[in-house]
């Protein structure tokens, strides 16, 4: 299927193509036609399947038809950098129509925001704090709204947006269509779906828990203590170019940014002891390569699109296998390969059994030389014993060296 076959209006083909699609993504392709034809979309979509587009197509062509002045579409996003990351997006296939956007997010200034507004935008795209306060000064209408998209549904309940995404959605006509994307469909997800959508259409759907095809995943074991080095040695010997690395904590992307920093590497840091003006000159200087690594807390990469990430390190592992997966979803975008490194201590083991359990994938273990860890693997904890036989499982096909 081509972008011509989904009967999107030629300047939007035109955008797309200067964009250099070459085809639709597969959620492209199912949800355009279904958005065209103004049903409720439910899509089980991570960042990097292209829903941007699959939602941003559609609406330009209603907002090219319709016209005016008024907010035709309302998109809400759990983070401010999403919301930058989608309006971004609109302007990029918009370019060739007519379209005024407002991007309302907290961190940034209000005045300004009161100017875009002023100015009748058709598109607004919105943290939902800063939504609400925009509307409660009586800044914006949203009875015109024709469209409501909620981005990253479940990342917003995590958030705890819940009651402020309900107060918005009783501000937007009952008679509208909504579009829904989420990670994942968790049950408190689906029960959120169920109050606002209207006869939904799933898209996109698959197990919530399946990691990207493109990733090559693999583990090195090592100590604790040992990290730093390490990550030092392998930007240094591996030749990485575009690394996002992952801390638990804001001291701990701190300090590991001072450390790398001292040690000559480009570094820049994301996380919530940065003002936002500093998380985006982080994520401007990374995007332009300006900076080779960007160490980032689980917070403040939400949603994150950065293109060209050729490897995801998770220095320390996520608290669960749901966030793994998203952290791994950051690298191997739009069809090219990429590297997702996990620096596994002996505590996490247990951690890594269940990701392998719930991702149904085998994460090949390595070792590197000179940074071989002083606690030995666990027996019997692969996933072949998955059967609860207890069988000594001998990892001989994975080990090798970190360059394997
Ligand atoms: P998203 O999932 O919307 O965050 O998009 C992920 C990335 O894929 C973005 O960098 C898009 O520019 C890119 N992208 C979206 N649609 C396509 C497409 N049809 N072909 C190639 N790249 C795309």
């Amino acid at each position: 299927m081509t972008f011509e076959d989904l009967d999107l209006i030629p300047p939007i083909l035109r955008a797309v193509e200067a964009a250099g699609y070459k085809k639709p993504t597969p959620i492209q392709e199912r949800a355009i036609p279904i958005v065209l034809r103004g049903e409720d979309i439910i899509g089980a979509a991570q960042t990097g399947t292209g829903k941007t587009a699959a939602f941003a197509l559609p609406i330009l062509d209603d907002v090219d038809y319709i016209g005016g002045n008024e907010p035709l579409a309302l998109v809400l996003t759990p983070t401010r950098e999403l919301a930058q990351q989608v309006a971004d997006s609109f302007e990029t296939y918009g370019r060739f129509i007519d379209v005024r956007l407002a991007v309302l997010v907290g961190g940034a200034s209000f005045d300004k925001q009161v100017r875009a507004l002023a100015a009748g935008p058709q598109v607004i795209v919105a943290t939902p704090g800063r939504l609400l306060d925009h509307l409660q000064r009586g800044r914006l209408q949203l009875d015109s709204v024709r469209t409501l998209v909620l981005d990253e549904a479940d990342r917003m309940l995590d958030m705890g947006f819940i009651h402020d995404v309900k107060r918005i959605i009783r501000r937007v006509p009952r008679k509208r269509q909504t579009l829904f994307f989420s990670a994942t469909l968790r049950p408190d997800v689906e029960s959120l779906a169920r109050d606002i959508l209207n006869n939904p259409i799933r898209v996109g759907v698959k197990p919530d828990y399946e990691t990207a095809e493109h990733v090559r995943q693999r583990v090195i074991r090592v100590d604790s203590a040992r990290r730093r080095q390490l990550l030092a040695h392998l930007l240094t010997t591996e030749g990485w170019d575009q690394v996002l690395v992952f801390t638990r904590t804001r001291r701990g992307a701190e300090t590991l940014t001072m450390v790398l920093r001292n040690r000559g590497f480009q570094v820049e840091e994301i996380h919530g002891n940065r003002s936002q003006k500093e998380r985006n000159a982080a994520l401007d200087a990374f995007k332009s390569g300006k900076v080779t690594v960007l160490v980032a807390t689980d917070v403040a990469s939400r949603g994150l699109d950065i293109r060209g990430i050729s490897h995801v390190v998770n220095f320390d592992m996520p608290n669960n296998p749901e966030e793994y997966v998203h952290r791994i979803g950051r690298t191997g975008r739009a069809g090219a390969t990429g590297y997702a490194v996990s620096f596994v201590v002996a505590d996490d083991w247990p951690l890594l059994r269940e990701i392998e359990q719930v991702t149904s994938k085998e994460i090949r273990r390595t070792t590197v030389a000179g940074f071989e860890p002083t606690w030995s693997e666990p027996i019997a904890s692969g996933p072949k014993d998955w059967d609860g036989k207890g069988v000594k499982v001998v990892y001989s096909a994975f080990s090798g060296s970190a360059k394997s």
